[in-house]
């Protein structure tokens, strides 16, 4: 009930698109009882979740943000959503974000901005004597909904998704711990896609600790969804007390790139002198292709994308526009009326790098490219090193009205320049908090780690929060 409060009282944030207020009510009801009773159902009963609004939940409204789908309701629950109720975790709601996870501000959904709940906290509030309510800053995203439900303390954990990013930016951006799991570590299944070759579940807590709980609930393979695999281990206790001095933490140098501000690069240096201190091996390592993985990405995500959407046709799925004298004008204006311009733009490009002419060009070029940016960090992890440090973000949050410039449009996709990589070799990573910037708004540092090492990373993560 309290969560529930603190939703009303912070609906200004726009963090959700639905609010299942009164099933969260009967299933918290459930949880108290068997809690009284000394039975759990499982390891969270009773706490309190929200999930991005492109994961299917039954019986309850899912639209990806999109006027495609703002009336969907599917008919059964992804896996990561599955499992959490299965452990007695109670929905409180759905929520907001880029449509269809496309972007890296939550600024582009069909259901409004989402508001970096620290524009309304004292720190920037008195530092740029700005009034939120007419200037604030984003979430980051897209999953800038779940972080700033995190955030805002309207729920413990949140599901996001993150495909180039879209967990750990709205994370950093909001303050809040933010996990993207090995590939294949969580299942997909319902989970609407984006790019399904680089898509995972994300998880967003308040601390690493949840992060890990939350992971060993999730993880595991699924029938459902064949690019599953097996954990390693069981993550519910991450060690307290990891040896950083047998450490190797590996700084990628390239890392150092064009918009990183001074005061990021300040927490990065702070938090490796950290480790130095503590014994740890810090080392300058080198990724020689991150530049160009935001190209690489943007290739292979505009052509799933131009396949994936082909489903929302106004038959199969979603709007079905009243014009429809011939068949391909329904398709041709279901899609047009159902869309945002970023996703149309994408579909067009994706299906131009598919053209028989551009092929060879763009897609199976993207496809090495993509290998040679998963072989970087394969060397750099055969060499010795445990894990890479690096920032997660470019800069703190930007102010809205700066964000959402036509000029702008350029910047924003570079937003993901340290977080694509991680995606497109399929690695763990996770966003910490580290520090308030200047303008008294939060800045995170990623850490990486290879495939399947999660647990390590989390460890290592406890370590510095
Ligand atoms: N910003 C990236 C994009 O727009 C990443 C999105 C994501 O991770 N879902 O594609």
């Amino acid at each position: 009930r309290k969560c529930l409060n603190r939703i009303k009282k912070t609906q200004h944030l726009n963090a959700y698109i639905s609010v299942t207020e009164e099933q969260a009510l009967i299933q918290a009801q459930e949880a108290e009882t068997r809690l009284l009773k000394g039975s759990p159902k499982g390891l969270l009963d009773g706490i309190p979740f929200a999930v991005k609004d492109n994961f299917s939940t039954q019986n309850i409204k899912t639209t990806c943000a999109s006027r495609m789908l703002k009336d969907y309701t599917p008919p059964f629950n992804a896996t990561v959503v599955q499992k959490l109720l299965d452990q007695g975790a109670v929905l409180l709601g759905k929520t907001n974000m880029d449509e269809f996870a496309m972007g890296s501000g939550s600024t582009d959904g069909a259901f409004g901005p989402v508001r970096n709940p620290w524009s309304y906290a004292a720190p920037y509030r008195e530092n740029t004597g700005l009034d939120p309510n007419s200037d604030w800053v984003v979430t980051g995203g897209s999953s800038g909904g779940s972080a700033a439900a995190v955030a805002s303390l309207t729920s413990y954990l949140a599901l996001g998704s993150d495909t180039g990013g879209s967990t750990r930016n709205p994370g950093a951006l909001c303050g809040v711990v933010a996990l993207k799991p090995t590939y294949g570590l969580l299942s997909r299944h319902g989970l609407i896609p984006l790019v399904n070759s680089l898509d995972v579940p994300g998880i967003i807590t308040r601390s690493v600790g949840d992060a890990a709980l939350v992971l060993d609930v999730l993880q595991g393979v699924d029938v459902k969804d064949s690019t599953t695999i097996l954990p390693q281990s069981s993550s519910a206790h991450i060690p307290e007390d990891v040896d950083v001095s047998a450490l190797c933490v590996g700084i990628p140098k390239e890392y150092h790139a064009p918009g990183l501000s001074m005061e990021t690069v300040e927490q990065w240096s702070r938090v490796a002198d950290m480790f130095e201190r503590a014994g740890a091996r810090v080392e300058l390592v080198s990724l020689p292709h991150t530049q160009y993985s935001i190209v690489c990405y943007h290739v292979l995500c505009c052509t799933e994308v131009a396949s994936n959407m082909v489903r929302f046709d106004g038959l199969e799925y979603g709007h079905r526009s009243e014009m429809d004298s011939s068949t391909e004008t329904m398709y041709a204006i279901s899609r047009h009326e159902g869309f945002n311009d970023v996703v149309r733009g994408r579909i067009l490009s994706g299906n131009y790098f598919l053209l028989k002419q551009s092929y060879e060009h763009y897609f199976l070029k993207a496809q090495k490219v993509r290998r040679l940016i998963t072989e970087d960090f394969k060397h750099v992890f055969n060499s010795g090193v445990d894990v890479l440090l690096t920032p997660t973000t470019l800069s703190d949050a930007t102010r809205y009205s700066d964000f959402t410039k036509e000029d702008n449009r350029t910047r924003s996709s570079q937003e993901d320049v340290f977080t694509q990589p991680v995606n497109l070799a399929g690695l763990s990573a996770i966003s910490i908090p580290t520090a308030l910037s200047r303008r008294g708004l939060p800045i995170g540092l990623q850490l990486i780690a290879p495939a399947l090492q999660d647990k390590r990373l989390l460890s290592v993560a406890q370590w510095i929060e």
